[in-house]
């Protein structure tokens, strides 16, 4: 639904820390309506982008070659470069900028027990409905979104002939067995977030990095949902990678650290370079709440497909760690030597998907210009984000140019990621760059021999300056900071 990702009609029952408690269908709060004034975002560029993606190395199907496999895709080079440098701004900014917030890396299996006292087992489930007609089945929250696969196509139940059921639960693990036997005492599952393995833990984190609270533990790893209706290319998918950052406080200090955190996760997203007025947040009004949340927000994004949620920001309260005390039989509590206190730590959440901001970043980015008449298509991408820095490219295949362009290249790529191309126009060249965003392009020409001066042109408004050839590479360094 253009401008509004939401179905006012129904409530959004499902996500993976809220089992499903209730179908109960409620509208939406939307807070912050920046776009008054703008035009909607063009739907056909999720179809540009998807071609591009392919094409010029982002990303490819899953298993393309026996017809791929259903919402499943394989990052190539450009794309795990991007999705890299997302990863790394995000973990930089959590673990490495600050001193009250620890990494970790928990293994994907975990004892099934885990998701017993997570109520995922129980409650981890889309609303689905089916269509007893056409065989068809649709999130039930997602309806108005759906298309119906009977032509001409509409949404589900608005042909005479639909017969939709009543929505009905999905698990969403996935299933496997650990050891020989394919038993059900031997079931363990792909884990579908990766917050659990931050809440077990905790106390071995708070105790071997002798944290005190208030402490954060960042976590970024695969996650796996059996999405019955995945789809817009990354943006749901049923293997992707989540950022997950659990900040433990102590209770009645919980909302102040909320606001906090809201805070520093909106200036994130600013900080690689999205568009403001497409960036809001989304409050989950009282029914849209899960049962043991305090409050929770979304940052949502305009994509073409609508606004969508890319991040959640969650006060969790103590309901995790007393899941996980009550079902383990282990005291998880924490011991405040400065007051003598014990207590549960409530948790502040703030969960991201790595694809889903890699998607972000690229529709973000995406822009067509005619330039001398020629349409020129820019990824736009912040320099830091950017998966190629800078490419150095000789204007002709003589006079020694690529011998100097070769060498630069060799000196700049020991500190950044760099690309050399010395075939063809040096317009086509410079418009290869353009598509994937790559920021500046320093060219070497007949001049550069004789005054060791080089030419940088800038991506965005095709600006041309002129640099010492010993100068380019502290030039990069400094804009990219
Ligand atoms: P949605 O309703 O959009 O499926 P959710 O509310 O279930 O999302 P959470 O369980 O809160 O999502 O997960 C936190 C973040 O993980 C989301 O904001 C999103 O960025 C990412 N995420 C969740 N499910 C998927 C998925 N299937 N594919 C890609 N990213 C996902």
């Amino acid at each position: 639904m253009a401008g509004n990702g939401h179905n006012p009609h129904y409530h959004k029952v499902r996500t993976s820390k809220k089992p499903a408690v209730s179908l109960r269908f409620r509208p939406c709060a939307t807070l912050f309506h920046p776009d008054q004034y703008r035009p909607m975002p063009d739907p056909s560029v999720m179809d540009k982008l998807v071609s591009l993606a392919k094409r010029r190395g982002f990303v490819f199907q899953s298993s393309e070659v026996y017809g791929g496999l259903g919402s499943v895709w394989d990052y190539g080079p450009l794309g795990v470069a991007l999705k890299r440098n997302i990863k790394d701004r995000w973990w930089h900014s959590l673990v490495q900028a600050r001193d009250d917030i620890e990494g970790l890396d928990a293994a994907i299996l975990m004892h099934p027990k885990v998701w017993e006292a997570s109520g995922h087992v129980g409650g981890f489930s889309d609303p689905m409905v089916d269509c007893r007609a056409c065989k068809a089945r649709f999130r039930a929250d997602k309806l108005a979104e759906s298309r119906c696969p009977q032509k001409p196509s509409k949404t589900p139940g608005a042909h005479s002939a639909c017969d939709l059921t009543e929505p009905r639960q999905f698990n969403l693990m996935f299933k496997t067995f650990m050891g020989p036997m394919e038993e059900s005492a031997s079931v363990v599952y792909l884990r579908p977030e990766t917050a659990q393995g931050i809440y077990v833990n905790y106390l071995n984190v708070l105790n071997s990095s002798r944290q005190r609270i208030p402490f954060g533990i960042a976590q970024i790893g695969k996650a796996f949902r059996n999405e019955i209706t995945p789809g817009n290319f990354i943006f749901r998918t049923r293997e992707f990678e989540q950022m997950e950052m659990q900040f433990f406080v102590k209770p009645g200090t919980d909302e102040e650290w909320f606001e906090r955190w809201r805070v520093i996760r909106m200036a994130w997203y600013l900080g690689l370079g999205l568009d403001s007025a497409r960036l809001r947040w989304h409050q989950h009004e009282a029914g849209e709440l899960a049962h043991y949340a305090k409050a929770a927000y979304d940052i949502e994004y305009e994509f073409p497909f609508g606004w969508q949620e890319i991040e959640g920001v969650h006060n969790r309260t103590d309901f995790d760690l007393s899941r996980h005390q009550e079902h383990s039989g282990k005291k998880l509590e924490y011991f405040e030597q400065a007051t003598n206190e014990r207590y549960l730590p409530y948790i502040v959440e703030t969960s991201a998907g790595a694809d889903r901001v890699a998607l972000t970043v690229m529709v973000d980015a995406y822009r067509e210009e005619m330039v001398e008449g020629e349409l020129r298509v820019v990824m736009g991408f912040a320099p830091q984000v950017a998966p190629i820095k800078v490419a150095v490219l000789p204007l002709m295949k003589k006079d020694g140019q690529p011998e100097l362009a070769l060498e630069l290249y060799h000196d700049l790529r020991t500190r950044l990621p760099a690309f050399y191309d010395d075939g063809g126009a040096i317009g086509r060249r410079y418009r290869r760059q353009d598509e994937i965003g790559t920021p500046w392009c320093i060219t070497i020409d007949h001049d550069t021999a004789a005054q060791r001066s080089v030419t940088i042109r800038h991506r965005d408004s095709m600006a041309q300056d002129r640099v010492g050839l010993d100068q380019a590479r502290s030039w990069l360094m400094e804009r990219l900071g």
